[in-house]
């Protein structure tokens, strides 16, 4: 399979925003968009996405992970760019109507079809340095993606970054492409300078996420992770890794956790870590670089834990294990 985030549906869903209303959803091919180089969105970063996923069951149907939630998070995100929020309804059917003619090309377990809703700001305006743009453009791509973990997990290096930051911290909790090109720096230095394959944002020595997960610590029966505030991206699968947790009876502390704390801990044999994100499920985290030291996560190895709440994750996905939670939506 290409790599992940490489192939595309050939056509997409959009709605313009004009005059202060959403244009009736079309599906369009991919090379529709036209935009004018002075777009708001390519001077002034209006932007933000979301990134969700359709499962197919063993009967042959197609359902939506956390549709809502990722709905939500797309009109906040927006709001907080000054940009037009997207309506829910309007997003949600263009969602289902785009992935209602893709439905033979969802790949089976463990592939799904990845969902993209991405807005950008599309004023022809480049003297709006100080304002919101007052167009935008949405639109919905699909691309299938295979195992993340074809090939075995491999257990990821972090270095912890206490002085930089990942982005603004009133941007946080915006899913916007600003914030990733803001963390990219860094991540480019600790993959040159400390063969690091992630950073671990911790601000002032808090631990916060990397630059594109949340970040989990696995200590015995208790899964510990930073509580949320605006900071940071408030993950859909990080919430749905803790309600599964607290299901499976393990302790769930969404708290402040410091670098020293997390070191101490981490170090202890049965300790495991992990990140979450859409994409990469629940990925083990092997080595914590810290002040030129290396320091392994237990034993370095995926952890049965993190395995156990990946596979209780995966269940749900994949309609093997019931709904409680209402996260399905069928297409
Ligand atoms: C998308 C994202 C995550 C993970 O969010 P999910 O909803 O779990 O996919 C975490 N951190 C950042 C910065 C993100 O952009």
């Amino acid at each position: 399979m290409a790599a992940f985030g490489t192939e595309f549906m050939p056509t997409m869903a959009q709605s313009h925003y004009q005059n202060g209303l959403w244009t009736r959803p079309t599906i369009v091919p991919l090379n529709t968009l036209q935009l004018h180089p002075g777009a708001h969105v390519l001077h002034y970063a209006s932007t933000c996405f979301e990134g969700l996923k359709a499962f197919r069951h063993q009967d042959g149907s197609v359902h939506i992970f956390r549709l809502p939630a990722n709905i939500a998070r797309m009109q906040q995100s927006s709001r907080l760019l000054g940009m037009p929020e997207p309506d829910a309804q309007l997003l949600e059917q263009m969602i289902i109507d785009l992935l209602k003619q893709y439905l033979d090309k969802v790949p089976e377990p463990p592939g799904s079809m990845y969902i993209r809703p991405t807005h950008i700001g599309t004023e022809a305006t480049i003297g709006k340095a100080a304002a919101p743009t007052s167009e935008s453009l949405l639109y919905v791509l699909l691309s299938p993606v295979g195992d993340y973990f074809a090939g075995g997990a491999k257990p990821l290096r972090l270095l912890l970054e206490t002085e930089n930051m990942r982005c603004a911290a009133h941007m946080g909790i915006i899913k916007g492409g600003g914030n990733y090109a803001s963390a990219l720096p860094h991540i480019l230095q600790a993959q040159r300078e400390h063969k690091a394959d992630q950073v671990l944002f911790c601000p002032g020595g808090d631990v916060q996420e990397t630059g594109a997960a949340n970040f989990l610590l696995i200590d015995g029966n208790e899964v510990i992770t930073r509580s949320l505030d605006s900071s940071f991206l408030h993950g859909i699968t990080r919430d749905s890794i803790l309600t599964l947790a607290a299901d499976l009876g393990m302790s769930v502390s969404e708290r402040e956790l410091s670098v020293e704390e997390l070191i101490e801990r981490a170090a202890k044999p049965h300790c495991e870590a992990a990140l979450s994100g859409t994409a990469a499920v629940l990925t083990p985290v092997g080595t914590l670089l810290y002040k030129g030291c290396e320091i392994q996560v237990g034993t370095g190895q995926l952890g049965p834990t993190t395995e156990r709440l990946r596979s209780a994750l995966n269940a749900v996905q994949w309609g093997q294990s019931p709904d409680r939670h209402g996260w399905l939506t069928k297409v």
